[in-house]
C-alpha cells in the first residue's frame, strides 16, 4: 500500500520533473546565466532568469501551475550593440573647463599640395608656438608626433600645427617629390626673397600673419650625430635669436636626462640650413626657431616620445599647458 501511494506520487510528480528539465534545458543551453529566485514547490508560481545572446540580455520567466509551465515570458532589458543612455544626474555638476577653440584651414589648397593647418585657440591671450611635421615624408617620426598635438589643449595663447607638410612626400614615403624639391630648402633665403612654390610661401605666411613666437619643426636623421658628426640624428638645432638657447637648452638637458647611452645623446647645433623653415622665421621673422632630429635607427615610439617630451616641455616653459 505504502509502495503503491509512493508510486502515485512519483506519478504525480512527472509534470512537475518535466518542467524542472524543461528549466534546466534553457540554463544549458549557452549563454544562460544568473539564475533568479525559484519558488517551488506550489500550485501556481514561476521562475525567473536572465539569458544572454549577444548582443542581447533577456529576463526570462517561467510561470508553473501544478506544475506544468504555463507561460514563459520572455523581454530584452539589453542590448550591448546599443550604446547605454548617459546616466541622468540631478546634482550640480561643475562647469568644466573651457576648451581650446580648433580651427582648421587647408593650405595651398586645391593644389596636389594641399594640406592641412590646425589653430588650435586657447581662451586666454598667451604665446604663438607652431608645430610643423612631414617637411621630408620619410621622417615619419616627425609627423606622426606633431599630429598628436592637432586637438591639443592648451590653457593660454595659440598653438599652430601643420602635421604633415609634405602630404605627398608622407604617402610616397620619400623624403621629397624630386619634381618639388627638398621642402626645407624653399624657404626664403634672404629678407626681400620669396619662398620657391605655393605651399611653402603660405606655410610662411601664416608664420608671419599669426606672430608665431616659437616654432618647433620635427625632423630625423639616419645616424646619431655623436657617432657621425655629418649625420645630425639626436640633435636640436637652432637659430641663435635673443634668448632662444636658454629654453632650448633647458630642454635637452631634461630630454637627455632620460636618454641611456651616451652616443645617443642630444646635442645643441645652430644655424638650420638656409632655405629651411626654421632659419627663415629665425633670421628674417624674429621667431625663436629650431629644428628637433631623432635618429631613426631606434624605435619609432622611442622616437615620437622624444618629438613629443620636447614639443610638452617647450609649452610647458611657456606656461601654455
Ligand atoms: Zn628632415
Amino acid at each position: 500500500m505504502q509502495k503503491r501511494s509512493n508510486i502515485r506520487n512519483l506519478i504525480l510528480y512527472i509534470p512537475l520533473l518535466a518542467s524542472i528539465v524543461l528549466v534546466a534545458g534553457l540554463l544549458l543551453i549557452p549563454g544562460v546565466a544568473k539564475a533568479g529566485t525559484i519558488n517551488l514547490p506550489g500550485s501556481a508560481t514561476y521562475y525567473s532568469f536572465k539569458t544572454f545572446t549577444f548582443p542581447y540580455v533577456f529576463a526570462e520567466t517561467v510561470n508553473f501551475n501544478s506544475g506544468y509551465v504555463t507561460a514563459i515570458n520572455r523581454q530584452v532589458i539589453s542590448d550591448s550593440s546599443v550604446s547605454p543612455a548617459p546616466v541622468e544626474s540631478n546634482y550640480n555638476t561643475p562647469e568644466p573647463a573651457a576648451k581650446p577653440m580648433v580651427e582648421t584651414k587647408v593650405l595651398a589648397k586645391g593644389t596636389k599640395n594641399a594640406t592641412e593647418l590646425y589653430i588650435i585657440k586657447a581662451n586666454k591671450p598667451g604665446p604663438v608656438v607652431m608645430i610643423v611635421g612631414g617637411i621630408h615624408g620619410n621622417e615619419t617620426a616627425g609627423y606622426k608626433a606633431a599630429e598628436k598635438f592637432i586637438n591639443y589643449d592648451i590653457k593660454r595663447g595659440t598653438l599652430l600645427v601643420i602635421p604633415r607638410a609634405n602630404q605627398r612626400a608622407i604617402e610616397n614615403k620619400s623624403r621629397m617629390i624630386s619634381s618639388v624639391g627638398d621642402m626645407n630648402r624653399q624657404f626664403p633665403a634672404s629678407s626681400s626673397s620669396l619662398a620657391d612654390t605655393a605651399l611653402t610661401r603660405e606655410i610662411y605666411k601664416v608664420v608671419k600673419d599669426y606672430k608665431v613666437d616659437w616654432l618647433m619643426d620635427m625632423h630625423e636623421s639616419l645616424n646619431y650625430h655623436k657617432l657621425n658628426s655629418n649625420s645630425v640624428g639626436q640633435t636640436l638645432i637652432y637659430y641663435p635669436a635673443n634668448s632662444t638657447v636658454n629654453t632650448v637648452s633647458n630642454i635637452l638637458n631634461s630630454i637627455n636626462k632620460s636618454v641611456n647611452y651616451s652616443y645617443a645623446k642630444f646635442t645643441l647645433l645652430r644655424y638650420p640650413a638656409k632655405g629651411s623653415l626654421a632659419r627663415a622665421a629665425g633670421e628674417y621673422l624674429g621667431v625663436h626657431s629650431f629644428i628637433f632630429e631623432t635618429c631613426s635607427k631606434q624605435t619609432l615610439s622611442t622616437r615620437i616620445n622624444y618629438h613629443v617630451n620636447t614639443a610638452n616641455m617647450l609649452l610647458k616653459s611657456l606656461n601654455m599647458n
